[in-house]
């Protein structure tokens, strides 16, 4: 008996041994000028440093491909397209432009990434924050005349053609939901079956964090903190946006960094919009046009694009959502006013 146990103990400390402790490993990434919080759950330190290092690989050259400014393969078609002419673009822009055509048309085009010339205008093609006066209204205008839509964008094969030379790709409303999904793709490949990858805002969750599923903050729009907790479901995103985020300010009037295209100024009504979706891009893009949907149409532009679990929350402070979303939501602190909507 007490062989057996010395056994028992011996081949114990063998096994210990070879595989070394896992638990959660945690790393910052600095890429699409934010930080992404990479969080492995059951992973050695081995494990996880490898894998975080794949993924860094992967965000750094994605970023300068669809950056909407720097100069890159997104840079070189867009000049392309301001030219008349039909421009190559890599696998990855191919996949963004047709994801965002289907989901341009689903949201009214309110999500509209052919809008950069009006983004630039805005001072947002910069790293730092737009200062000074805003654009003169007639440059708005003649912009928004020229009516650059995703409808514009044809793709055959690797060619990229538009109709309209107005149109300017700028992919940020999109890419980082399209990117993250993309970590967690390649994360799955590597063998990792529970993880969670949040990029400044945006995040994907895999698999469950310990015995739990993963549980994220979602930040408060007007800058106190935690607004809520949510529980994250295997495969699913969640994605905030909000004016918040980036704006400049001129005269006491705060000018967000997302932009109307009906009018060609930033939305004021919802500050924030936060979404959670199957697929990351969706989510991504329909918190967007979400911002700009306002109270009066937000439920219809939601479910055109397929989103069952939304959450706005207006210049009130007021937070209103479906039931499906009330589910997943924790308030955090004080709770906020909330108004229940109908399933979506
Ligand atoms: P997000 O933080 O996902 O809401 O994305 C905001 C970014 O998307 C901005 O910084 C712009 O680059 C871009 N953007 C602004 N307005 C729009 C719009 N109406 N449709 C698509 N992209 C936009
Ligand atoms: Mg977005």
């Amino acid at each position: 008996m007490v062989r057996r146990r010395f056994l028992l103990a011996l081949s114990m400390a063998v096994l210990l041994g070879c595989s070394p402790a896992t638990g959660l490993h945690h790393e910052r990434i600095y890429v699409f000028g934010t930080l992404v919080d990479v969080s492995l759950w059951g992973v050695t330190e081995k494990q996880g440093r490898q894998a975080v290092a794949d993924l860094d690989r992967a965000f750094q050259s994605q970023h300068f491909e669809w950056h909407a400014w720097k100069p890159g393969a997104l840079t070189d078609l867009n000049a392309a397209i301001a030219r008349g002419e039909p421009g190559r673009a890599t696998p990855h822009l191919v996949r963004l432009i047709e994801i965002s055509k289907r989901l341009s048309a689903q949201s009214d085009d309110l999500f509209n990434p052919a809008l950069g010339h009006l983004i630039r205008l805005w001072g947002f093609h910069n790293d730092e924050l737009p200062a000074g006066a805003p654009p003169a209204r007639g440059e708005i205008e003649a912009w928004l005349a020229r009516r650059p839509r995703m409808a514009d964008v044809s793709v055959e094969g690797e060619w990229v053609r538009s109709s309209n030379p107005a149109v300017m790709l700028d992919f940020g409303a999109i890419a980082k939901g399209y990117a993250v999904d993309l970590a967690i793709e390649r994360l799955r490949a590597l063998g990792i079956r529970n993880a969670l990858v949040n990029a400044g805002g945006g995040m994907t969750a895999m698999g469950r964090h310990d015995d739990r599923p993963w549980r994220v903050g979602v930040r408060h729009p007007q800058g106190k903190g935690i607004l809520a907790a949510l529980e994250l479901h295997d495969g699913e995103s969640v994605h905030t946006s909000g004016n918040y985020e980036r704006y400049g300010e001129h005269e006491g009037i705060r000018y967000g960094h997302i932009i109307d295209p009906r009018t060609g100024y930033p939305g004021r009504e919802i500050v924030s919009a936060t979404v959670i979706h199957d697929d990351g891009s969706v989510a991504d893009a329909a918190a967007t046009a979400l911002v700009l949907a306002g109270l009066a149409d937000w439920q219809r532009i939601a479910s055109q694009m397929g989103v069952k679990r939304a959450m706005l929350v207006d210049e009130g402070g007021t937070v209103h959502m479906p039931p499906e979303m009330a589910e997943r939501v924790h308030f955090t602190g004080e709770s906020p006013p909330v108004e229940m909507s109908p399933q979506l």
